[in-house]
């Protein structure tokens, strides 16, 4: 059967990785989320006091990381692992939130982290979210998604998903994060957060989980049958 590309682009907390988990596991293709690549970097950089506006610090720093993802198609889980260990919960973290949009913005991260995402296409079936995927990174992909929802709606979302990994944040700082996220991301200026131009625009703010991943995986399998 015909394998495409799935891209999954929008604001932060929106759900895109939730879709983009469920579709893969639907279609038995590969999850990647390029938002964990970017956190990850940030990390790095965070814990060994790289000054990134420094080029050639940042470039030397790339050089020492090394990003892989760990699968568990049982759970459902996809970790980050940077240099060998387990990242995932420390890139989730607020510390990270504040900064992770001033790294994605730095040319070098961005290229270095593009390259990585665009090898795993080499064999297609593959669903990636983030902010770039339709646009730059998989522009010929054959199925693109712009996920949107209502900025209260993902305020609650991002609340609930830090509250089940055990981190308490008041609702406030998570508003001002997404805000500074989306504002930063859809203003700089290599790769901004963009619609691609055939991209099919998704509001999610009253679909269940369910409901999103039903209405995308017949637009999937149309695509795959055409
Ligand atoms: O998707 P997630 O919220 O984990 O992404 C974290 C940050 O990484 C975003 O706010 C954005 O600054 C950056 N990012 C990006 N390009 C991507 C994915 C994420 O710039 N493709």
């Amino acid at each position: 059967m015909k394998k495409i590309i799935i891209t999954i682009d929008g604001y932060s907390s929106c759900g895109k990785s939730t879709l983009a988990k469920h579709l893969a596991r639907e279609l038995n293709y590969v999850f990647v989320d390029s938002g964990a690549m970017y956190r990850a970097v940030t990390l790095y950089f965070l814990n060994n006091n790289i000054n990134w506006n420094d080029t050639e610090e940042v470039v030397v720093a790339l050089k020492n990381i090394t990003l892989a993802f760990e699968y568990n198609y049982e759970k459902g889980t996809s970790d980050m692992i940077m240099n060998g260990t387990n990242v995932e919960s420390p890139i989730r973290g607020m510390a990270i939130n504040d900064k992770v949009s001033e790294v994605a913005a730095i040319k070098e991260v961005r290229e270095f982290t593009v390259a990585q995402q665009q090898r795993n296409s080499i064999e297609k079936g593959i669903v990636m979210d983030g902010r770039d995927i339709g646009t730059v990174v998989f522009p010929q992909a054959e199925l693109k998604i712009f996920l949107t929802a209502d900025p209260e709606k993902r305020v609650e979302r991002r609340y609930n998903q830090l509250l089940h990994t055990g981190v308490q944040v008041d609702r406030e700082a998570i508003r001002k994060n997404l805000e500074m996220r989306d504002y930063k991301d859809t203003h700089r200026e290599i790769s901004p957060l963009r619609k691609a131009k055939d991209a099919v625009v998704l509001d999610n703010t009253d679909l269940t989980a369910k409901e999103q991943l039903e209405l995308v995986l017949g637009w999937a399998k149309e695509k795959i049958s055409s």
